[in-house]
């Protein structure tokens, strides 16, 4: 039994089940006992494995990419340069390190703005980012309101909140998360029933899917999506989203819990594994409609990473390697962009604001409007 575990136990006795979505929120960030205040999480000690940690020529490549766009843009100055949620800081080490050649762009950024709940991860992002000017955000409500933003964001939005729903033979009901006879952690229906109509916004029909069906909702995400396309229509220019996901609206429960690089029951080890979800890019798509800004993708990430040359730059890193790290390389590269690994799941969306051509790695014909 987990520590968290038990304080959920008490938030539950006291006020009911929990949705999905609090729970997930309570479990990566409750004070003491949440996920994301442990050390270890990320990377080949930790609990999961990110594309940074896999290979150094991810955050080389977006830095270049962001760079580049930069320089299309007319080389504003001063810009910020953003990440939300920076793990273990790997990416923004190798995007600073990459971009270090592109003249005027370090000059030109005021502050490495780091969106970041996690007070561990707070600290070792700034040993490994030492010598960045890094300015600290709980929430993306505290990032400069009058500079263009030079944002990525990888593995993020699989991390926030969502909701599920399943359909039963009364119709629509929520699933949520309560305590057993035995005190254990388990899920449970909503009594409440929903008008199956709920889902037509989504692109689902309710009616035409098997009993027990799971459809995810993540309000959480969109709003953050949402407000992040609000200040790139104002404030301009480049945002590069990363996640996992599928890009039409699916049913599916994709609710996963990681521990020790291995799946672990949802509800097994509240606060001690990583929990995430499908992100639902349709979704983020809906939500960033008609919001002024230009938005491309979502793009396979396999793609995406061929288009900004990541041969070229793993043979450049191969010319001087011995051959332990030609092999690491190799397959590094080959995790990120294979079809059957990371290279099609993962997807790339982009929003740009009123200047600036069309992104690094994404075609013109891929504007999704
Ligand atoms: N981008 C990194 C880490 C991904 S893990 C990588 O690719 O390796 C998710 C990251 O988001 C962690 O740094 C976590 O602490 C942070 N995070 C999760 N939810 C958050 C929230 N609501 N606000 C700010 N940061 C959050």
């Amino acid at each position: 039994m987990t520590k968290l575990a038990d304080i959920l136990r008490r938030v539950i006795d006291t006020h009911g089940p929990l949705d999905i979505g609090q729970f997930m929120a309570l479990c990566a960030a409750h004070r003491s006992a949440g996920y994301y205040h442990r050390r270890e999480t990320i990377g080949l000690a930790g609990d999961f494995v990110t594309a940074p940690e896999i290979s150094q020529t991810f955050g080389e490549l977006l830095g270049l990419a962001l760079a580049a766009f930069w320089q299309e843009c007319g080389r504003p100055c001063p810009i910020a340069l953003v990440e939300l949620g920076p793990g273990r800081g790997t990416l923004m080490a190798d995007l600073w390190r990459a971009t270090a050649g592109v003249r005027g762009f370090h000059e030109a950024v005021r502050g490495v703005h780091l969106v970041e709940i996690s007070g561990s991860l707070r600290q070792l992002q700034q040993q490994v980012l030492r010598g960045l000017p890094l300015v600290f955000h709980e929430d993306i409500a505290e990032l400069p309101r009058d500079l263009p933003l030079y944002l990525v964001a990888n593995e993020f939005f699989d991390s926030l909140p969502m909701c599920q729903f399943v359909r039963t033979a009364r119709g629509l009901q929520e699933r949520r998360v309560t305590t057993d006879a035995s005190g254990r952690l388990a899920f449970v229906l909503d009594p409440r029933l929903l008008p199956s109509s709920t889902l037509v916004s989504v692109g689902l029909d309710a009616e035409k899917v098997e009993e027990g069906a799971v459809v995810e909702i993540a309000p959480a995400r969109e709003a953050m999506i949402a407000d992040l396309a609000a200040r790139i229509a104002v404030q301009g220019d480049l945002a590069y989203v990363i996640d996992y996901g599928f890009d039409r609206p699916q049913w599916g429960d994709t609710l996963q819990a990681v521990a020790r690089h291995r799946r672990v029951e949802p509800l097994a080890m509240p606060g001690e594994a990583d929990l995430s979800s499908h992100v639902d890019f349709a979704a983020l798509l809906r939500a960033t409609a008609g919001s002024g800004i230009r938005r491309y993708g979502p793009l396979a990430q396999g793609i995406f990473l061929r288009r900004l040359g990541i041969e070229t730059r793993l043979a450049a890193l191969l010319a001087r390697a011995t051959p332990e790290q030609a092999a690491e390389l190799r397959s590094g590269v080959a995790r990120l962009t294979e079809p059957e690994a990371m290279g099609t799941l993962f997807r790339v969306l982009a929003m740009v604001g009123p200047r600036g051509g069309v992104p690094p790695g994404f075609e013109k014909e891929e504007a999704a409007g």
